[in-house]
C-alpha cells in the first residue's frame, strides 16, 4: 500500500525553469535568452533599480525578525494605495489585505480562501495564460475552464469568444482577469471591452481574481495601469449583489525583486459588508502555510513608496525599464520586416515584458538547436533579453527558421 503512494512517476519538468537550465549549460557564445520575465540593461545583466539601491542603503543592517502573520501594515497598506489609488482610502471595512510571498503567493492563497469559502463550481482563466494559473486552482481543488483570450488568426483579442465563453459561467464561479501587459501575449482590453466584460461580471455574479504582476510595465504609468481594477472596484463596493473580487499584486518586476517574493492579496466586498472575518481566515491559511512572509523584499518595497523622493526616483526607473523594452520592439520590428519581408507590426503593438511572436514550436526548436536563441515553445518571447548587441544575430536567425519552413 505504501509502495503505490510512493512508487510516483516523475512528473514532467517545468518548461520555463527546464528550458532555463538548459540554457545555463549551454556552451555556445552566442546564445541568447529570451525565456525568463525578468528584466535585463542594455548588456543583458540583471539591473537593481537605482531606486531599490538607495533603498537598501538606508535600510542598512536591517534586523531579521519575524513579521506578523499579515505581514507589515506599512507595507499592505501601501501596496494597497498603489493599486487602488484614490479609492483606497475609502475601502477601510471592505477590503482585506495580506502581504503574500509575491505573486504566485497571492494567486495561490486567493484559491486557496476562494475554494474553502466562495466554493466555486468553476474557474475561468484565459488561453493562454501565465502557465501557473492552471496547476494554482487545479491543486485548490477547483474545475479549470479556459475561456478564449486571443485569436492566433488576428494576432489579436477575441472579445468575443471571452464573452461568449463567460456568458456560461454561473454566480460565484472565479474569473482569472490580467491587470495589464497580459502574459503572454502582450494584447490587452481597451477600456470599452473591460467596460464590458465589468457589465457581464456583475450580471452573472462571478467572482473575479485581477492578477496584477505588471503594474507599470504597460503604460510606464502605475495609475493608468490600474485603472481596470480601480473601475471593476467601484462597481462591486456599489453593489449590492456581487460577490466580490481579488487582487493578487506582485512586485517582482516592478521592483525588480523576483527572488525576495514580495506581494500582497487584497479582498474587497461590497460597501455593506466587513471583510475582517476573511482577513482573519486568510492570516489561518497562511498561519498554516508559511507561518509569516519574507520581510527584507517588503522593507525595501515600503521605503521607496513611503518616501517622496524614492518614489519619483522609482518610477523613472520604470521609465527606464519599460523605454527599453519598447525600443527593442521598434527595432525587432524593422529588423524583421526587412529580413523576411513580411509583416511583423503586432511586434510592435503589444505591450509589456512579453511578445507573442506567432513562431511555431517547430520555428522555436529550431532557433535553440541550431542558433542558441531560446524562446518559450509557445512563441512566448521575453522583449528583456534582447539588446543591441545580439539583435541582429537573433533577426537572422529568425530569418532563417521563418524563411526555411
Ligand atoms: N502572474 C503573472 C501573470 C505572471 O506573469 C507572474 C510571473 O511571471 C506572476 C503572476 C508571479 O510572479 P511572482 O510570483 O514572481 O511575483
Amino acid at each position: 500500500m505504501t509502495k503505490q503512494y510512493l512508487d510516483l512517476p516523475v512528473a514532467p519538468a517545468d518548461i520555463a525553469f527546464g528550458l532555463m537550465t538548459d540554457f545555463e549549460a549551454d556552451p555556445h557564445p552566442k546564445k541568447v535568452s529570451m525565456i525568463a520575465g525578468a528584466y535585463r540593461d542594455e548588456n543583458g545583466d540583471p539591473w537593481i533599480l537605482p531606486s531599490v539601491k538607495e533603498a537598501k542603503e538606508r535600510l542598512g543592517e536591517a534586523t531579521h525578525e519575524y513579521l506578523g502573520i499579515a505581514g507589515s501594515p506599512t507595507f499592505t497598506n501601501l501596496a494597497k494605495e498603489l493599486i487602488f489609488g484614490p479609492i483606497a482610502s475609502s475601502l477601510q471595512e471592505n477590503a482585506a489585505s495580506i502581504q503574500a510571498v509575491s505573486g504566485t503567493g497571492a494567486n495561490h492563497l486567493a484559491a486557496t480562501f476562494l475554494a474553502r469559502y466562495l466554493r466555486p463550481k468553476r474557474v475561468f482563466i484565459p488561453s493562454p495564460t501565465w502557465i501557473n494559473h492552471k496547476s494554482i486552482w487545479e491543486m485548490a481543488g477547483v474545475a479549470v475552464v479556459e475561456y478564449p483570450y486571443y485569436s492566433h488568426d488576428t494576432r489579436e483579442l477575441n472579445v468575443t469568444g471571452m464573452l461568449d465563453a463567460l456568458e456560461h459561467a454561473d454566480p460565484n464561479d472565479v474569473v482569472i482577469l490580467q491587470a495589464c501587459a497580459h502574459n503572454p501575449t502582450g494584447v490587452d482590453l481597451s477600456k470599452p471591452q473591460w467596460t464590458e466584460v465589468s457589465n457581464l461580471v456583475q450580471r452573472k455574479k462571478l467572482f473575479v481574481v485581477f492578477d496584477s504582476a505588471y503594474q507599470g510595465f504597460a503604460t510606464g504609468d502605475v495609475d493608468g495601469d490600474a485603472w481596470v481594477v480601480r473601475h471593476f472596484t467601484e462597481t462591486v463596493l456599489a453593489s449590492g449583489t456581487h460577490p466580490g473580487l481579488c487582487v493578487a499584486q506582485s512586485f517582482s518586476k516592478n521592483f525588480g525583486l523576483y527572488g525576495e517574493r514580495v506581494g500582497a492579496l487584497h479582498l474587497v466586498v461590497p460597501r455593506h459588508l466587513s471583510a475582517q472575518g476573511a482577513l482573519s481566515e486568510l492570516m489561518l491559511i497562511s498561519r498554516a502555510e508559511y507561518s509569516n512572509p519574507p520581510q527584507f523584499g517588503a522593507s525595501i518595497v515600503e521605503t521607496v513608496l513611503g518616501d517622496r523622493g524614492l518614489r519619483a526616483q522609482w518610477k523613472a526607473d520604470l521609465h527606464t525599464m519599460s523605454s527599453r523594452i519598447q525600443r527593442m520592439r521598434g527595432m525587432l520590428r524593422q529588423r524583421l520586416e526587412k529580413e523576411t519581408l513580411l509583416d511583423w507590426s503586432y511586434i510592435e503593438k503589444q505591450i509589456g515584458m512579453f511578445s507573442y511572436t506567432g513562431l511555431t514550436a517547430h520555428q522555436v526548436d529550431r532557433l535553440r538547436r541550431e542558433f542558441h536563441v531560446y524562446l518559450l515553445p509557445s512563441g512566448r518571447m521575453s522583449m528583456c533579453g534582447l539588446n543591441e548587441g545580439n539583435i541582429d544575430y537573433v533577426v537572422c536567425a529568425i530569418g532563417e527558421v521563418v524563411q526555411g519552413s
